[in-house]
């Protein structure tokens, strides 16, 4: 899910929504009764929250328009994400780390240690057995250990998002990237490349240092397998990958990693 938008249908029966404002992208997702996936819908974010959450609303599958107190035509609206507070129509606003594991239980049926890494922040959270959240880690503070640093520096390498981990695992050496700062690792990219680096070997010393950061997250935290992903760049295959050979553990994804946010969201106003 790497385009401006992205809609699909699965099937007919909406019966709850949940939105997911992050600072990269909207996520909207609708479930059916028995709390299927059942519709979602992606857009890049827009710095006019209140009027794409309004958008978005406007094309949720129902008949009528939204209502107040978090009825959307009759169905119930939870929202998450960073600006979750601006979605007024919600009727319950709940954090992503909640939203998360409850969308990953229900996916994968595990307890275990969660990884989410967004666009501009990423999160470790530990979920019991049963499904509860026992423990968490956030990093919001930093662009590195986030989508953002590698979109940052990709971009001056002109490699387009959705090929970074393609290239990244395609290198047969991998260039250390010894900046943890975003602005500093771009200089760094620009002078490597000047010094006839290959492409794909910078990119693969980024992923690991992205994968690094994440790692030394995980050990404040403490790893419980399995270790599972979500978020946009669990999309990236090279993230899972060396994820797997920095800790040793399997990484399981849910099959919509991008959007599990919006479908705990969904599944918690399916409880209302
Ligand atoms: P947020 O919820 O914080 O807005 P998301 O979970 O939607 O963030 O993730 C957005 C990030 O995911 C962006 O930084 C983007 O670069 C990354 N991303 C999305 N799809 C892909 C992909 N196919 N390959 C690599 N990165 C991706």
């Amino acid at each position: 899910m790497t385009a401006s938008r992205d809609e699909r249908r699965m099937t007919n029966s909406v019966c709850a929504l949940g939105i997911d404002v992050g600072s990269t992208t909207v996520k909207m997702v609708g479930v059916d009764a028995e709390g299927n996936l059942a519709w979602h819908l992606l857009e890049q974010a827009d710095p006019r929250v209140e009027d794409q959450v309004e958008r978005f609303l406007a094309r949720a599958p129902c008949l009528s328009p939204p209502l107040a107190g978090g009825m959307k035509g009759g169905l119930p609206l939870v929202a998450t994400g960073y600006g979750r507070k601006l979605v007024r129509p919600a009727a319950r606003q709940v954090t992503e780390i909640t939203c998360h594991a409850k969308g990953v239980y229900r996916e994968l049926a595990h307890g275990g240690t969660l990884v989410d890494i967004g666009g501009q922040d990423s999160k470790v959270i530990g979920i019991s057995p049963k499904g509860d959240v026992t423990d968490f880690s956030m990093n919001d503070k930093c662009a590195a250990g986030t989508g953002r640093f590698l979109e940052n520096t990709a971009n001056r390498l002109g490699v387009p998002l959705d090929r970074m981990g393609e290239v990244a695992l395609s290198a047969s050496q991998q260039v250390s990237i010894s900046s943890t700062c975003t602005v500093f690792a771009e200089s760094e990219v620009i002078s490597l490349i000047a010094h006839g680096v290959a492409v794909e070997s910078i990119l693969r010393g980024l992923h690991r240092s992205l994968v690094k950061r994440v790692v030394a997250m995980i050990r404040t935290v403490g790893l419980t397998p399995p270790l599972m992903l979500s978020g946009g760049v669990a999309q990236n295959q090279a993230i899972p990958r060396m994820l797997e050979e920095e800790t040793g553990e399997t990484v399981i994804l849910p099959r919509y990693p991008q959007l599990m946010g919006a479908y705990g969201a969904a599944l918690m106003a399916l409880e209302m």
